[in-house]
């Protein structure tokens, strides 16, 4: 098997009347042209008994913290549902990156396949992910109560926007994935196909009391900037709300395995990063959202599991990382935290 890792020269998308063509269309130059890197020389690296074919890159720009390495990074190859892939280490953040240019209209398609890409799946999950809705709208209403607006960013088939109207908020969404979009509409909630918050023409700078990314971020092809996109389209005193994964430390451990059992390391590799496009951990994340010039109010595990239907062992593993992390703000081994952050008046 060969993987090819070469950067792929920008698309030129012909034109088309589909939502996703005219999305893609408007986010070709920015989106491609992004982080991954100036990919050359093609190599041979071998992990087990495969051999696999990646190009070694010259410059590589972490997708988590933007920081550019001036030196050659390892790479890494990592199993996941996007196939095996070449990922670097950020040696500023320690985030683990996928080195792959982000191409909007291969995202949709892998979006579309995923159960919460797709229509019937993507239903189910707006009940599954109900407890964690409702905990996020729980500690909004301490720092923002409604009537307030609210962006929810990657808006998926609308389970958050459904629960933050009905708490009262003016709510709206955007998300990649067309038939998403089309449904939330269907519900009387005002969404739209975009790949990024800079591309929201109808929402004005400084406009919103509260954006929303749950469950999304480790999607962006550049996070720096979709945090600062995040920070024009807020008001001054208005809040950000991101549910994130932190697995970068179950990363690191599946990793280490692999040396020793290649099957039990890949497997806990796969359950680590699933399909997402970074590893950050979460300490790195609040010092990129401080110097993007928010403020912190809060970070913690606590509120951030999907349902009370999760497995067994991930609520345990939240329930032993929220007291660590609690405990001290040093250690993180949850699987995911909520994060509420303020721009400041
Ligand atoms: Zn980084």
């Amino acid at each position: 098997m060969h993987i090819r890792a070469c950067r792929e020269s920008s698309p030129s998308e012909s034109v088309s009347e589909s939502a996703v063509d005219r999305e893609v269309q408007k986010s070709s130059t920015a989106l491609t042209t992004a982080p991954a890197g100036y990919l050359v020389e093609p190599r041979m690296i071998t992990v087990g008994s495969e051999t696999e074919e990646f190009c070694e890159t010259e410059q590589v720009r972490c997708s988590a913290c933007g920081y550019t390495a001036e030196t050659r990074l390892d790479t890494i190859l990592i199993p996941s549902t996007r196939g095996l892939k070449p990922w670097k280490r950020c040696s500023a953040c320690q985030a683990y990156f996928l080195v792959e240019s982000y191409m909007p209209r291969q995202e949709v398609t892998h979006t579309e396949k995923t159960s919460w890409g797709k229509s019937d799946t993507g239903k189910e999950l707006n009940r599954f992910k109900k407890r964690m809705f409702l905990s996020v709208i729980r500690l909004l209403k301490r720092y923002c109560p409604p009537p307030a607006s609210l962006l929810d960013v990657g808006c998926s088939y609308g389970g958050f926007l459904m629960e933050a109207s009905k708490a009262g908020y003016e709510v709206r969404g955007f998300d990649i994935v067309p038939e998403a979009v089309k449904y939330v509409n269907s519900q009387g909630i005002p969404a739209e196909m975009s790949f990024s918050i800079s591309e929201l023409d109808s929402v004005d700078d400084s406009s919103l009391d509260v954006v929303t990314c749950l469950d999304c971020n480790y999607y962006w092809p550049d996070q720096i900037s979709e945090l600062s996109n995040a920070y024009a389209k807020l008001k001054p005193g208005g809040y950000l709300v991101m549910r994130v994964v932190d697995k970068s430390w179950l990363l690191s451990f599946g990793l280490s395995l692999r040396k020793l059992s290649g099957k039990a390391g890949e497997r806990v590799i796969r359950a680590a990063v699933n399909d997402h496009r970074f590893a950050m951990p979460l300490r790195s994340l609040l010092k990129v959202i401080r110097k993007r010039g928010f403020e912190v109010e809060y970070a913690s595990p606590r509120g951030a599991l999907h349902s009370d239907q999760t497995r067994p062992l991930v609520k345990l593993s939240f329930a032993f990382g929220t007291a660590l992390w609690e405990a001290g703000r040093l250690v993180f081994l949850a699987p995911a935290a909520l994060i509420l952050a303020t721009k400041p008046r």
